[in-house]
């Protein structure tokens, strides 16, 4: 967790995290599939920090999403995703 820290403090990680916003037009994607346009408050990596951490800066891994969203991507008792989370993974598979 100490790691995981340290990485949202890192330069490169707040640089990526204004880029992928911008390219996301600072709104929501989770919301947008269902035609809503949401204000983003945060970056999401689709595929976990902790399993695929040389996906840390991969634009194609993250996605914006507003807070409401993403706490519905992480099951927050056993830190694995949820089914909305897991559905981003095979959204951005099919994508590649
Ligand atoms: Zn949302």
């Amino acid at each position: 967790m100490k790691q995981v820290n340290k990485f949202y403090k890192d330069p490169k990680w707040i640089a990526k995290r204004s880029r992928i916003l911008k390219r996301d037009e600072y709104r929501c994607k989770e919301c947008l599939r269902y035609g809503r346009s949401v204000a983003a408050a945060t970056v999401h990596h689709v595929i976990p920090l902790d399993q695929r951490p040389d996906l840390k800066l991969n634009s194609d891994n993250l996605i914006s999403l507003c807070n409401k969203c993403h706490d519905k991507m992480h099951d927050r008792t056993n830190n694995q995703l949820t089914k909305s989370g897991e559905d981003w993974v095979v959204r951005i598979n099919r994508h590649k």
